[in-house]
């Protein structure tokens, strides 16, 4: 075996000086021997080109005159340091007449010394444009604000940035942070600790390193307790190939601002930003899932604070805000692990219920009630507050959380507008009769327009003379699918939906058409026609009434305003000056079902009326066990419309003897079915004709 030390087979044949001669004449480099005055003794063919001239001008020539740049430039001190020093010398210089690079190796060999130039101005190019290239390249990385590291192909760790390095001690990567580190080996590490998402790390990575997938990415967060941080920041992991090599690039973005933004946004979309408690939303889902469960029936409450406009209107919105909150507590403390409590918006929270059947239900009923027991202190004032309460069972009907919710609603809706402060369980009935109701409201709008109203009067005897004076307009609607209905099934919704006000309109019309009808075949009647206080609050009501009035010829005096004193009592101020106008107009006013409200005697006082309508409780007696209270009380109720200017009308007399009763304590008109129900308007004139032929004055047969 040859070792490179061994000189070679042909020096032992005499032949090397002709092969290194050869040899040193025909390398690339160029070559030249000097003697100790630094003259040339011998250059090979690359020097010739190097200095331009052939080897016979230059042998004999000292070194320095053939390169013209100035004395003592660094390379021609290397080469006299190899001779004073005679240890070989090696320099890359920037040779400036030739504007290039070179090398110059200076070997002392005995007395001479051998130079070797090369051009090495391509390499140092390279090397240049490389070595700008990296640093080009570390600036961006370390301009990166995100922990970047690249990786050779086996997972070890090549380079950091400035992030990595300076968060090598914080969260957010795995325990290998320097450059030599096997990054996928301290991943590995922390799979086999049980991190499901460095087990994902690991795979994504090998699967880049491989270049089975084009890229890799992963949000995670920190494991406490697993040496790499907090659970509380949340990071992005990203792996992509370095081009046309075997690494990776891996960054580490802190995105915990983002996900907590997020999560923040995600947490408010399902719950209501005032209590904090599930909001639509979030109900729906929860209804969906209890009933995708299978766990017996889920039951809706749906609840519904009474008067909580009146809170917000007399307190302020902040007070009604308040007491929301307290609610959303104070329900909150009730609701069991099984139950949600959420709210639907305004005062409307709704508790959703598993396996809970309608038995249950009214005990979950009672026990959100509760709730109430206790007063609700509210910007100083004690308030005792009440709700109402619907609740729904699911059964095979209900398809979908709105199902339930609608019928809970139903409920709720119901148990409002039965009196407040109560609960009721939705039933088939129950739909039957909001479905009515809906379909009253349907087609109320257009009932006047379609000619479905009618109008019944009822006559208005007065009690001295026995003459009919006035009679009341009474109005029926014939609905088109249910048949006549009486005002009790539909002017509350006409109330609520403001269509009140167009139908009394054409009522106001029609009565005062009757009335002169009736004039023009010599029957004088005043007609009374019931107003709401919806109609009193619209302020439409004079221009309305006196409209009617100018359209036609009757005499003001002959039409009767009628109002409830509950209604009256709602907004005394404002019904007070629109009575006033009118009365100066002649209108006359008439206050209707008195003694069935509770308002006070000094508010009736002070209206400007002209008759007091007595209510048929007070006529027929609220204690029938206590045969005088009837008379005692009519009597004071006459006294008193008389002391107050009023003529009293007793209503609803059924019997002889109730007429007589009203006519002894002083009343001065009376109505009722004992003299006459209310009739049509033809019936009411063939009636007036028949009574006046029969005791030539205007009287009922
Ligand atoms: P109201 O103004 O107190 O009308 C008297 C009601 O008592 C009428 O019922 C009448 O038929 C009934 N009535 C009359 N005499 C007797 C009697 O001897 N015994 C009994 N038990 N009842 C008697 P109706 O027609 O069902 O009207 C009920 C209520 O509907 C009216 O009470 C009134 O508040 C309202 N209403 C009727 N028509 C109108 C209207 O055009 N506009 C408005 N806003 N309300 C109306
Ligand atoms: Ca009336
Ligand atoms: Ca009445």
């Amino acid at each position: 075996m040859t070792q490179h030390t061994d000189p070679p087979p042909w020096v032992a044949d005499g032949s090397w000086r002709a092969r290194a001669t050869e040899a040193l004449t025909s390398i690339s480099e160029a070559v030249c021997f000097l003697d100790a005055e630094y003259r040339y003794t011998w250059v090979n063919r690359a020097a010739e080109r190097l200095l331009e001239r052939p080897a016979a001008e230059l042998v004999g020539q000292e070194l320095w005159s053939e390169f013209p740049d100035r004395p003592g430039a660094p390379w021609q001190e290397s080469v006299r340091r190899a001779r004073s020093t005679r240890v070989s010398q090696h320099l890359e210089f920037f040779y400036e007449p030739l504007d290039r690079w070179f090398e110059v190796r200076a070997y002392p060999v005995l007395d001479d010394l051998v130079l070797f130039f090369r051009d090495v101005h391509e390499r140092r190019r390279l090397d240049e444009e490389r070595a700008a290239e990296s640093s080009l390249i570390r600036a961006v990385l370390n301009a990166l604000p995100a922990r970047t590291a690249i990786l050779g192909g086996d997972g070890t760790i090549l380079t950091i940035n400035t992030a990595w390095a300076q968060g090598a001690t914080t969260a957010g990567r795995p325990a290998a942070s320097r450059p030599g580190d096997d990054y996928l080996a301290a991943c590995r590490a922390l799979a086999a600790t049980g991190v499901p998402e460095a087990q994902r790390a690991v795979e994504g990575l090998e699967a880049v390193l491989e270049r089975r997938a084009p890229s890799f990415s992963l949000d995670y967060s920190p494991a406490p307790g697993a040496g790499t941080g907090t659970a509380d920041t949340w990071w992005h992991l990203q792996a992509f190939p370095v081009d046309g090599g075997p690494g990776v690039v891996v960054t580490h973005t802190d995105i915990t601002d983002r996900v907590r933004a997020e999560q923040r946004a995600a947490w408010q979309a399902r719950h209501d930003h005032l209590t904090e408690l599930p909001n639509r939303a979030a109900l729906h889902e929860t209804i969906t899932g209890a009933l995708a469960e299978d766990g017996g029936p889920v039951t809706v409450l749906y609840l519904d604070v009474d008067g909580f406009k009146q809170v917000n209107d007399s307190l302020g919105h902040s007070a009604g805000d308040l007491l929301l909150q307290e609610l959303a507590v104070r329900l909150s403390q009730r609701t069991r692990t099984t139950d949600v409590v959420g709210r639907l918006g305004g005062d409307e929270f709704v508790v959703v219920a598993r396996d809970c059947d309608a038995p249950a239900g009214e005990l979950l009923a009672q026990r959100f009630r509760a709730v109430f027991d206790e007063p609700f202190e509210l910007a100083g004032t004690r308030l005792s507050l009440t709700a109402s309460i619907g609740t729904a069972t699911s059964d095979p009907a209900h398809t979908g959380p709105e199902d339930l919710l609608r019928d809970a609603d139903a409920a709720m809706y119901a148990a409002k507008s039965d009196g407040r402060d109560q609960h009721l369980h939705f039933t088939p009935t129950l739909r039957t009769a909001l479905e009515g109701r809906r379909q009253v409201v349907t087609h109320l709008r257009d009932a006047a327009a379609l000619d479905q109203l009618t109008v019944r009067w009822q006559p208005v005897v007065h009690l001295p003379s026995g003459t009919v004076t006035g009679c009341e307009a009474l109005v029926r609607w014939d609905h088109p699918h249910r048949g006549r209905l009486e005002p009790a099934e539909f002017i509350p919704v006409a109330e609520e939906t403001g269509t009140i006000v167009p139908i009394t309109r054409w009522l106001l019309r029609t009565a005062i058409a009757q009335a002169e009808a009736w004039q023009a075949d010599g029957h004088d009647l005043a007609v009374g026609v019931n107003v709401s206080a919806v109609h009193l609050s619209s302020g439409t009501l004079v221009d309305d009434v006196l409209g009617a009035l100018a359209a036609r010829d009757l005499a003001p005096e002959n039409l009767v305003l009628e109002l409830t004193e509950t209604a009256l009592a709602r907004d005394p101020e404002h019904a007070v000056a629109q009575f006033s106008e009118l009365r100066t107009h002649g209108v006359r006013i008439a206050i209707d079902d008195f003694g069935a409200g509770y308002s006070s005697l000094a508010a009736v006082a002070s209206l400007p009326a002209d008759v007091l309508k007595v209510d048929r409780a007070l006529v027929t007696g609220p204690l029938p066990a206590a045969a005088t209270a009837p008379e005692a009380l009519l009597g004071a109720v006459a006294a008193l419309g008389t002391a107050l200017d009023m003529a009293v009308l007793a209503e609803g007399v059924e019997t002889a003897a109730q007429v007589e009763l009203a006519r002894r304590v002083g009343c001065t008109y009376a109505q009722g079915h004992h003299l006459s129900p209310p009739v049509t308007g033809d019936r009411l004139g063939a009636l007036l004709a028949e009574g006046r032929r029969q005791t030539g004055q205007q009287r009922l047969p």
